[in-house]
């Protein structure tokens, strides 16, 4: 094993082991949500960072390069399936050479596992910013909410609702009146 000080001096350590870290977050490679993602650039990164790159992105279909500004085209099923990179999991210790299963969901800024283990399941990366935030509301929504958001309305809405308590007393009491 390569001492710390070494492995942030040098790229490549000199037995020509590949860098362990992830180049954007310095956390070592693991089998879960940090797992050696190979873009087509052939720089590697972890699979959360390239995640959390993704929701930020205006791009949702593709991953840009931080390194060298390539894009690579994302897999039909999504940002999990990217190629790992081999020679990195192969240096990772033993019990990690098993790459977990992880699924991304995209609109929940998730990384879950699939099957339940021993880590955390799941894994927040942040949630992509919408379009327009009111577009999901149904427009005749909006336009009450903008309606009872000018005063003149809501005092307008208040007098009706005092006017109609009034005449429901008054038909009230028309109705409880002593019968002769
Ligand atoms: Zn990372
Ligand atoms: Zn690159």
């Amino acid at each position: 094993m390569v001492p710390d000080q070494d492995k942030q001096s040098l790229p490549l350590p000199p037995d020509g082991a590949p860098d362990l870290e992830c180049a954007i977050c310095f956390s070592q490679f693991n089998n879960v949500f940090r797992t050696p993602k190979m873009l087509q650039c052939k720089h590697t990164f972890c699979l959360e960072c390239l995640a959390r790159m993704n929701i930020k992105s205006s791009e949702p279909d593709a991953i840009q390069c931080p390194l060298c500004r390539g894009v690579t085209p994302l897999p039909d099923l999504g940002l999990p399936k990217l190629e790992n990179n081999p020679t990195i999991l192969s240096y990772l210790p033993e019990a990690m050479q098993r790459v977990y299963s992880v699924r991304f969901n995209r609109s929940r800024g998730k990384l879950q596992v699939k099957r339940p283990c021993t880590v955390s399941n799941s894994l927040d990366v942040g949630l992509p910013t919408p379009p327009c935030a009111s577009s999901n509301q149904a427009p005749w929504r909006r336009r009450v909410q903008e309606l009872l958001n000018k005063p003149v309305c809501r005092t307008l809405i208040k007098v009706l609702v005092s006017l109609l308590m009034v005449l429901l007393i008054c038909v009230l009491i028309y109705l409880l009146r002593p019968q002769e």
